[in-house]
């Protein structure tokens, strides 16, 4: 039946992109669903240092991988759950740079410090891995 919600399953689903924050890579799972929750989101290891990769959603793009702000930024959104998906189209735009991206998750209910705590404790997790385990093999 073209109405039963279940009809069309097939077309639910999509490729969302992955990313490791760590090796700064992307890619897409294929049939994998934005929010389709009977769809697991299986765990999905980064192919260069096993830890289990994070969905950022179908219209994530991800950013060069030397630009380590860019990264950083794409990494906050996630801690604060935001996810590029259809129905958050303005995140790119109104995300455009890191600052503005702290800009972005302050607000009414979060202060400025807490973001600005919360892009430290990633900046510091970060050091700490390349200091203690830079190639992980
Ligand atoms: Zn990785």
């Amino acid at each position: 039946m073209a109405n039963d919600p279940e009809y069309d399953l097939g077309n639910t689903r999509n490729s969302v992109h992955f990313v490791c924050f760590d090796c700064r890579v992307c890619f897409k799972q294929p049939n994998s669903s934005n929010w389709d929750s009977t769809l697991p989101e299986r765990p999905f290891p980064c192919p260069e240092c096993r830890e289990q990769m994070h969905a950022m959603g179908r219209h994530f793009k991800a950013p060069p991988r030397r630009d380590k702000r860019q990264w950083l930024k794409v990494e906050l959104l996630y801690h604060y759950g935001e996810r590029f998906v259809a129905g958050n189209s303005d995140l790119g735009r109104s995300c455009a740079t890191l600052s503005d991206t702290v800009t972005y998750l302050t607000g009414p209910y979060r202060s400025l410090s807490e973001v600005r705590q919360v892009l430290h404790a990633i900046r510091g997790r970060k050091a700490i891995r390349a200091n203690s385990n830079p190639t992980r093999e």
